[in-house]
């Protein structure tokens, strides 16, 4: 039969009658502490003691107290259809960006089903029943904060990894303080063209704005817009591979930059493109008088720019037809060159 050290055992079961709120427990010879996932030695009581008055043997246990009743409450609230658990481990997974598929992976599956004692759901189970409760909140939270406009629209294309074409939409408000913008949707496009993008704008737009008979005319008109021969030209032009172009974009993709130094920007890119010599040069240059010319709105902020600076406008820019509200939500209006 083996020895038991009859001490220990006596002094073990001692600590634990002195101290039932500290979960302890013991096999009969060493006293070991469930907060803390570890051992505490028992040569002296000074020793129990002192772990249990350490910050964090009492953080550990005030954890596990609150573990231990999100536990109960969560699983009875289960009851119903949904399971709370499943909608904050859904949450938790899409604000960290961990694809939901991950858990199929079994090592993450059966760490969290050991130490969460609840059964991980299938990423099925996720995407049909909690994704779009996620998602329907996110576009409620976007709608608020963008509430009638004014608004500023960005679409992007690009061809993913396995060659589609992916486009997204974002979209932030124009005021007087710097906004945030926010992903609106993020589309798979057959071909990328105007048409499929004045369609996923449109299609934007009625994520933002579903039930607003306003917003819809509007949204035709933009669309229209969008359409015409004219933008098409200018965004050829903008596409045109000047080394330079590189940097100055990627200095206007700052956020929170006022009208006033992304204008400056764009300013000194105009003037770099002035001194493009040759046949390129002239012929770029004409374009870049033409599309400036043509391209009302530039003229716009460019006027606005100037108003922001306090200067008279330029006569060369336009006669511009907002009121001074409008024009102080410009002031961090984004400019951006493709
Ligand atoms: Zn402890």
């Amino acid at each position: 039969m083996p020895k038991v050290d009859r001490p220990k055992r006596s002094k073990v079961s001692i600590y634990l009658e002195e101290f039932p709120n500290e979960t302890l427990r013991s096999d009969g010879q060493v006293l070991y502490c469930q907060s803390c996932d570890k051992s505490a030695s028992i040569d002296q009581r000074g020793q129990v003691i002192q772990h249990i008055n350490t910050s964090k043997h009492r953080g550990n246990k005030d954890r596990k107290l609150i573990f231990q009743q999100n536990f109960i409450s969560t699983s009875s609230a289960s009851t119903n259809s949904k399971s709370v658990f499943n909608d904050d481990l859904c949450r938790a997974l899409i604000r960290l960006d961990i694809p939901l598929f991950k858990l199929k992976n079994v090592a993450f599956k059966n760490f969290m089903e050991k130490y969460t004692g609840h059964t991980i759901p299938d990423e099925s189970t996720l995407r049909k029943n909690y994704v779009s409760g996620v998602y329907e909140e996110t576009i409620s939270k976007i709608q608020n904060i963008i509430g009638d406009g004014p608004i500023w629209v960005g679409v992007d294309e690009t061809t993913d990894a396995d060659g589609r074409y992916i486009a997204n939409v974002i979209v932030g408000k124009l005021s007087t303080e710097p906004s945030k913008p926010f992903l609106l949707c993020c589309e798979e496009l057959d071909k990328c063209n105007h048409k499929t993008i004045c369609q996923l704008f449109n299609n934007a737009m009625g994520v933002l704005w579903s039930n607003d008979p306003e917003a819809a005319m509007a949204i035709k008109k933009t669309v229209e817009l969008i359409d015409s021969k004219n933008l098409q030209n200018n965004l050829s032009f903008i596409s045109t591979n000047f080394g330079f172009l590189v940097d100055t974009i990627s200095k206007l993709e700052t956020s929170k930059m006022p009208l006033t130094e992304s204008l400056e920007i764009v300013d000194n890119a105009i003037k770099q493109l002035e001194r493009v010599p040759g046949e390129i040069g002239v012929l770029t240059n004409s374009k870049l008088k033409n599309v400036l010319e043509k391209n009302t709105g530039f003229n716009t902020v460019m006027s606005i720019r100037d108003i922001l600076l306090n200067k008279t406008p330029n006569n060369n820019y336009s006669e511009i037809e907002y009121t001074r509200k409008e024009i102080m939500c410009m002031k961090y209006a984004p400019v951006h060159v493709r």
